[in-house]
């Protein structure tokens, strides 16, 4: 069947009413044992959505029980054939399909993203995801291996087991897609825990994976906080792997459990403080719309933010002209509204952190080319904000913004850009602009980041690998690369009484 055409203009629901608020575990949803609930908010108006059943420790244990009896050996899913298993992933993709206005709309909802956004961005990330990933599920295979004397030895790649995912608020439905497809595409199962800030999208996916007919235990969605559900999972003696994303505070706790309990595979996907270099013969209008794009998509919330963008001293002046004419166009407002391209940041905590750093900036001598300031009266809404003379030494040069905040930053030689953009405890993303197939190819190999861009910015495909060098991470999503993170390889070797070539 054809991929189904988006609408040209999608409208979000009105007056949305939320379904689920429980815990989905065994394909049923569950109350917390603990009988505790806790909100969750609309970020553009403060309000309060509703209330989720608020999972902890024996809600983890009773997920994982679950897991454990859909993996057992002889389960169901166990003995379905891997042609079997993509059927599903492409029965959830057209389940997404049916209900991504509806989808879309919760998305906008709790994290505060433009509707449009969310519809266009985040719902096909996720529909292509499923897709990919549907189309792997009978090609995962070994090699036949040939070894020395009268042996022979092949591999298998199978099922690591019952896999924990723990992800964040920035991008929900996706960052729940990049774990769950591949991991079903392989043949485990799952125990993921959604963000406490945004739990709405997650839970609706645990409907449309029970309706794809995935049999019960396979996907279990437990809210919660992360001290608490998160950590359960973390340390848990059953998991056998776990896949998270957010911060790399957490990161750090989330292996330190893993060590601390059974050895659990462990992969990152955390912060970045990713540069941006644009060379003097670069297209400049479409380098600055790229890297100003790179800093305030999604609100600067991204772990492949634009955080630093080194601008080549001859054009450093224009473009930082364009680029203030640029961010006086951006549209900041009700996430809904299809003209808005800039919401509000997450919560109250975010907020602080951003203002704050911004206020170190213009403490520590960057000048404040544009924005700076919360918008009055809004809440959560902060103006796009533009330093430049940002020295490498500042807070703002070295920390996570996590906002939507750009730092404009002038470099002389391309051996002295490259030092300083390498020189951060980070490696997500980077970017190149350049007209100079050599300048870009040379740039490309000597930066230290999981991902290079030229001429481009936030490019990502699902069929190309994405994570990070040095604390952005360890392994990788996405592509054939994120199967590997999902298996384990197993060498059965056979003696023969003959040598057989
Ligand atoms: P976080 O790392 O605290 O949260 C991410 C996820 O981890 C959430 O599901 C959370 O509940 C869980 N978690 C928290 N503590 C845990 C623990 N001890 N054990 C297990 N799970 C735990 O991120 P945050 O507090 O929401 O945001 C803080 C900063 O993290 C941001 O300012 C930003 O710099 C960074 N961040 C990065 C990403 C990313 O995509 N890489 C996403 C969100 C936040």
């Amino acid at each position: 069947q054809p991929e189904k055409k988006a609408p040209l203009i999608p409208h979000p629901i009105k007056n949305l009413e939320v379904k689920h608020t429980k815990i989905f575990i065994n394909n049923e949803w569950h109350p917390s044992e603990s009988g505790r609930l806790f909100a969750t908010h609309n970020p553009a108006t403060g309000a309060q959505i509703c209330e989720i059943e608020e999972g902890d420790k024996e809600d983890v244990d009773k997920a994982v029980e679950a897991a454990k009896a859909a993996f057992q050996r002889g389960s169901p899913w166990r003995q379905m054939d891997g042609s079997s298993r993509g059927r599903l992933l492409h029965k959830l993709a057209d389940l997404v399909e049916r209900d991504r206005v509806t989808l879309a709309t919760l998305e906008t909802m709790d994290t505060g993203k433009p509707f449009l956004q969310a519809f266009f961005i985040d719902l096909e990330g996720c529909i292509k995801t499923l897709r990919y990933y549907a189309g792997w599920a009978d090609k995962i295979h070994g090699k036949a291996l040939p070894v020395d004397d009268e042996f022979v030895c092949f591999t298998k790649h199978e099922p690591i087991g019952i896999c924990g995912a723990i992800i964040p608020w920035n991008f929900p439905l996706l960052m729940l897609t990049w774990k769950v497809a591949p991991a079903l595409c392989c043949g485990n199962t799952i125990v993921l825990k959604p963000a406490e800030q945004t739990p709405l999208t997650a839970l609706y996916m645990g409907a449309l994976v029970k309706e794809a007919g995935f049999p019960p235990g396979v996907v279990n969605i437990v809210p919660g906080f992360g001290p608490t559900a998160g950590a359960a999972i973390s340390s848990h003696m059953d998991v056998d792997k776990v896949a998270f994303t957010g911060s790399t505070e957490v990161g750090k706790l989330i292996k330190e459990a893993a060590a601390k309990s059974n050895l659990k595979r462990v992969t990152l996907e955390l912060g970045g403080k990713n540069p941006c270099i644009v060379y003097a013969d670069a297209d400049l209008d479409w380098a600055v719309d790229a890297t100003q794009q790179g800093a305030f998509f999604n609100q600067g919330q991204c772990c492949t933010a634009a955080a630093r963008i080194f601008v080549e001293e001859c054009i450093y002046d224009e473009f930082i002209k364009r680029s203030v004419e640029r961010a006086k166009r951006q549209v900041i407002g009700d996430p809904f509204d299809v003209k808005t391209a800039q919401g509000p940041q997450i919560n109250q905590d975010q907020f602080d952190k951003i203002m704050e750093l911004i206020d170190s900036g213009k403490r520590e001598g960057a000048i404040l080319e544009y924005g700076g300031s919360a918008i009055q009266d809004r809440g959560l809404f902060i103006q796009p904000t533009i330093f430049s003379g940002v020295g490498d030494h500042m807070r703002i040069a070295k920390e996570e913004i996590f906002g939507p905040v750009q730092c404009i930053l002038k470099f002389r030689t391309q051996e002295e850009v490259i030092t300083r953009a390498n020189n951060t405890e980070y490696g997500l993303v980077a970017a190149v602009f350049t007209k100079s197939m050599d300048k870009a190819l040379s740039t490309a190999s000597a930066l230290q980041s999981g991902t290079v861009w030229v001429n481009c910015y936030n490019a990502l495909h699902v069929q190309t690998p994405f994570g990070g060098y040095k604390m952005s991470g360890n392994g990788r999503e996405l592509g054939d690369y994120a199967l590997a993170e999902y298996c384990e390889v197993k060498t059965v070797t056979m003696k023969l009484t003959q040598k057989s070539h």
